[in-house]
C-alpha cells in the first residue's frame, strides 16, 4: 500500500513538473551575429527617461481648465518631436516593461519559475551594446541591466534600498534625486579629464528612471492630486535636464531624447493585468534622427483618445512596446539587441530614404538569424524523419528575399524595402513561436496519455481489492452458515 501511494505522489509529481517543461521555457536564443546599419547613425548619445507607471492618459489629458499637467511634453509633441501610445504586453510590471523597452523582447515566462531574480537568463540590451551607460534610479531596476552586460561599461546610481522609505513621505523625492544626481554627476565631470572624454564619445546612453509616480499611484491611487503632482514634477525635471544637456554639449544638435513609460495603473492603483489603464503606455520622443510634428487634418484610430486629449492634429504614431528597442539602437549606431522582436517604427525617423530601408534590412537580418538558430537547435533534437521544418519560410524564400531586397536598395526603390523586409519579419516571428511551441502538442499528448494510464491503472487497482473484499466477506458468510447447520444437526 506504501509502494502504491509513493507511486502514486511521483506520477502527479512529475505531470505538475511537466508544465514547467512544456509551457515555461525561455524563447531566448544564443549565438547570433550581432547586426547593425552601416550608415552614419544621427546621434552621438541618447538620453532614455522611464517615468514608471505613468498612464499614456495620465500624461497626455488636459486638466479641468483645460491646461496640460506636463506643458514642457506637449510643447515637444506639438512643436518638436514625435508622440504615440506605447502598447505594452502583460504582465505589466517594471521588470518586464523594462526588458521590453530595453532588451526589445517581451519577457520570458521562464524568469516566473525562477523567481524574478535579476537575470534568470541571459540576455543583450542596449545598455549592453552601448559604448557607455550611465543609469540613475531605483536599486530593483537598474542592476538588471547592469549585471548582464559584459565588461565594465553600465554605471548605475541609485538609492540604498533600504533607504527608499526617504520618499515614504514625498515620492516625488525619488524622482528630484535622480535629476539631482545627473546634474551634479555632469557638474564633476567638467573637472575630471576621464570622465568628461568618456561622456563625450559617441554611441552612449543615459537613462534615468523615476519610481515616484508608481510609488504615488499605489499609495494614493492615479486620481489623486500626489500623483497628478508627481507628473508635473517630473515634467519640470525633464525640461531642466534637457536645457543641461543642451548647454553641456553646446546645441551640437547630437542628442536625442526618448520619453516613456514602463506600464500604466489601474484606477484603483494597481498593475500587472491586461486593463488598457495598464497596457497604454506613453512615447514621446525628440532630438537627433527624430521626426518633427507632423500636421494632419484627420487620423483613424479606433479610440476617441485623439479627441479627449485635444491631439486631433499631431499624428500620433502608435508602437508596440519592444519597438522602442530597434529605435534607440538605430538612432545611436549600435546593434539591435540580439533577442530584440521589435520592429523598428520608421515613422519616427528624420533621415533618408536609403537610411531607413537599411536600419529595416538590418532589422529583418537580426530577427532572422534568431529564427535561423532556433530552427537548428529544434533540428538537433528532433530525429530526422520526424522533423518538420516551418513551411513558409525555407532557406529558398529567406534567400529570394534578402536578394530581392539588396536588388530593390541598389535600385533605390526604398518603400519596397521596407515592406519587404516587414513581411520577412512576420514570418520569422511566425517560424520563431512555430519551433518554440515545436513539441508543446506531443508533449501534451503524452501527459494526458500517461494521466489517463495512470487513472485505468489505479481504478482496476481499487476494483480488484474490493473484489476480493466481496469474495472474502461471501466466503466467510458461507463458512458460517455451514458451521450454524452443522450445529443444528448436532
Ligand atoms: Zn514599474
Ligand atoms: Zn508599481
Amino acid at each position: 500500500m506504501l509502494l502504491f501511494f509513493t507511486l502514486g505522489l511521483l506520477i502527479h509529481f512529475v505531470f505538475f513538473a511537466s508544465i514547467f517543461d512544456i509551457y515555461f521555457t525561455s524563447p531566448l536564443v544564443h549565438g547570433m551575429t550581432p547586426q547593425f546599419t552601416p550608415l552614419p547613425p544621427p546621434a552621438r548619445r541618447l538620453v532614455l527617461f522611464v517615468a514608471d507607471g505613468l498612464r499614456a492618459d495620465a500624461l497626455y489629458e488636459l486638466d479641468e481648465n483645460g491646461n496640460s499637467r506636463a506643458p514642457f511634453i506637449r510643447n515637444i509633441i506639438m512643436h518638436e518631436g514625435s508622440w504615440g501610445i506605447s502598447h505594452t504586453r502583460v504582465p505589466t510590471e517594471s521588470r518586464p516593461g523594462h526588458v521590453a523597452l530595453i532588451a526589445g523582447f517581451y519577457e520570458d515566462v521562464s524568469a516566473v519559475a525562477k523567481g524574478w531574480k535579476e537575470n534568470p537568463v541571459e540576455f543583450d540590451s542596449l545598455f549592453n551594446e552601448s559604448k557607455y551607460t550611465w543609469s540613475w534610479g531605483s536599486p530593483d531596476i537598474l542592476p538588471m541591466f547592469a549585471k548582464g552586460a559584459s565588461g565594465d561599461h553600465v554605471y548605475t546610481y541609485s538609492y540604498d534600498a533600504k533607504r527608499e522609505d526617504f520618499g515614504a513621505q514625498d515620492a516625488t523625492k525619488l524622482d528630484t534625486w535622480v535629476f539631482d544626481n545627473v546634474k551634479d554627476f555632469f557638474h564633476h565631470a567638467r573637472n575630471n579629464q576621464s570622465l568628461f572624454s568618456k561622456i563625450n564619445e559617441e554611441k552612449i546612453v543615459f537613462f534615468l528612471h523615476l519610481l515616484g509616480i508608481d510609488t504615488n499611484g499605489h499609495a494614493h491611487r492615479p486620481s489623486s492630486r500626489d500623483y497628478k503632482h508627481n507628473i508635473k514634477k517630473v515634467d519640470d525635471g525633464v525640461k531642466e535636464i534637457v536645457s543641461m544637456f543642451n548647454h553641456f554639449y553646446g546645441n551640437d544638435g547630437k542628442t536625442t531624447f526618448i520619453f516613456t513609460s514602463d506600464h500604466g495603473m489601474t484606477d484603483w492603483g494597481s498593475h500587472g493585468a491586461g486593463h488598457p489603464s495598464e497596457t497604454l503606455t506613453p512615447l514621446v520622443t525628440w532630438g537627433a534622427g527624430i521626426k518633427y510634428p507632423q500636421r494632419v487634418s484627420a487620423q483613424q484610430f479606433d479610440d476617441a483618445f485623439l479627441k479627449e486629449w485635444r491631439l486631433e492634429n499631431w499624428k500620433r504614431l502608435d508602437v508596440n512596446q519592444a519597438d522602442i528597442a530597434p529605435l534607440m539602437t538605430s538612432l545611436i549606431g549600435v546593434p539591435f539587441p540580439l533577442n530584440s522582436v521589435g520592429i523598428l517604427p520608421v515613422d519616427y525617423l528624420n533621415n533618408t530614404d536609403l537610411f531607413k530601408a537599411e536600419s529595416m534590412f538590418t532589422n529583418a537580418v537580426q530577427i532572422l538569424e534568431q529564427f535561423k538558430v532556433k530552427m537548428t537547435q529544434k533540428k538537433e533534437v528532433t530525429l530526422p524523419f520526424l522533423f518538420t521544418p516551418f513551411k513558409l519560410l525555407s532557406d529558398s524564400k529567406q534567400f529570394n528575399i534578402l536578394r530581392k531586397a539588396r536588388s530593390y536598395i541598389k535600385h533605390r526603390k526604398f518603400d519596397e524595402v521596407v515592406s519587404l523586409c516587414k513581411e520577412l519579419i512576420h514570418l520569422a516571428l511566425k517560424g520563431l513561436s512555430y519551433y518554440h511551441t515545436y513539441d508543446r502538442f506531443f508533449l501534451g499528448v503524452n501527459v494526458v496519455i500517461g494521466f489517463v494510464g495512470w487513472i485505468s491503472y489505479a481504478s482496476l487497482l481499487i476494483i480488484k481489492s474490493h473484489s476480493n473484499l466481496i469474495k472474502g466477506v461471501s466466503k466467510e458468510v458461507k463458512v458460517r452458515l455451514e458451521n450454524v447447520r452443522i450445529q443444528m444437526m448436532v
